[in-house]
């Protein structure tokens, strides 16, 4: 009797996936390839209704020692407001270089700028997040820290009348807007790009120094955006760089990860490499458990060669630190502090 075998069905299909992958490096299909990509990504993520309210609301000013703490409130599209954290440092040049810094899952905004899910102040050791965006300010970059829809105060009402306690409305919002051609991630660049647009036009912010940095799930955000919009100048990933073999299509990842037919067009590296020659530094955790390192290594020696097929290799870096899906930033705080600062 045939035994119904899916998970070998799974793997065949992965397996066939990557002998469709040309072998062509060639200058010409290189240029071709990395155009036809760059085109293709805005269909492959959908499309969004962009929102005439252009307001910024002031919803609080906090001195917090070392820099001032505002949290705005803004739209991208009809219907949908959201709120950032902007962080000044009291010390600085204006106009000043200035970073977007987006979470990955977990309670939204307030994890990366060292509050609690209630707003009160994280007197905690730090968890994954770190509390970035205060590494970042406290390097003399103003930075923006935005709300990603689907999170903390941004889960859907139905989920939390489900579940007052549900870790993020992730599944509520992808699944709905794959049935009309949307991807979940994509409505989240959308709205960063949106982030970018308030950033510019902020009279402190230098708008020709703007960088991007993301962990996990945000990583993912803030290389579509890098890769769209070449007003990000810099950027850093930390906890997602890999392959889609090694990774998204090996390991159990939130829905939001799955971008329909991406896989058929390119590997993650390839995508990544879109950013290329704009400087990036990627980094991992030895031991992340949903991002393995063999996949890092697998991904950092393509992105490596992207860069230099650009004549570029100095504006790639990378790093492997010894922990888990977290993280690190010991070289990439300081990294990002000081390419933006480069620029001519
Ligand atoms: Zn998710």
């Amino acid at each position: 009797m045939n035994q119904w075998q899916g998970d070998r069905l799974l793997q065949q299909w992965s397996t066939e996936l990557l002998s469709n992958d040309t072998k062509d490096s060639s200058e010409h299909n290189r240029i071709n390839q990395q155009a036809g990509l760059r085109a293709l990504l805005p269909q492959l993520i959908g499309t969004f209704a962009t929102t005439d309210d252009h307001s910024i609301k002031l919803l609080e000013t906090v001195d917090c020692g070392s820099y001032i703490r505002k949290r705005i409130e803004c739209s991208a599209s009809p219907y949908s407001y959201f709120a950032a954290y902007v962080l000044i440092p009291k010390q600085m040049t204006t106009p000043a270089p200035a970073v977007i810094a987006i979470h990955g899952h977990g309670y939204g905004s307030r994890e990366i700028v060292g509050l609690l899910p209630n707003g009160e102040p994280d007197l905690n050791a730090p968890g994954i997040h770190q509390h970035y965006a205060i590494q970042l300010v406290n390097r003399g970059l103003i930075t923006i820290a935005p709300d990603v829809i689907g999170f903390g105060e941004r889960r859907l009402s139905e989920d939390i009348a489900r579940n007052a306690d549900i870790a993020n409305s992730c599944d509520s919002l992808s699944s709905r807007m794959l049935l009309m051609g949307k991807t979940l991630v994509g409505f989240r660049v959308h709205e960063i790009l949106r982030v970018l647009d308030i950033l510019s036009d902020m009279p402190e912010v230098d708008a020709e120094r703007i960088g991007i940095m993301g962990f996990s799930g945000g990583a993912l955000i803030a290389y579509i955006t890098a890769a769209l919009d070449q007003r990000i100048r810099a950027t850093v990933l930390t906890g997602f760089t890999n392959t889609y073999q090694d990774s998204i299509l090996q390991i159990h990842h939130c829905i939001c990860n799955y971008i329909p037919g991406q896989a058929l067009h390119a590997d993650l590296p390839q995508w990544i490499g879109l950013i290329a020659p704009r400087p990036l530094f990627v980094e991992a955790g030895r031991h992340d458990p949903i991002f393995p390192i063999q996949g890092f290594h697998n991904a950092i020696s393509q992105l490596q060669q992207i860069y230099q097929q650009h004549n570029a290799e100095q504006q790639f870096a990378s790093d492997i630190f010894e922990g888990a899906h977290e993280i690190s930033g010991r070289y990439a705080y300081d990294w990002i502090q000081k390419k933006l600062a480069i620029i001519d």
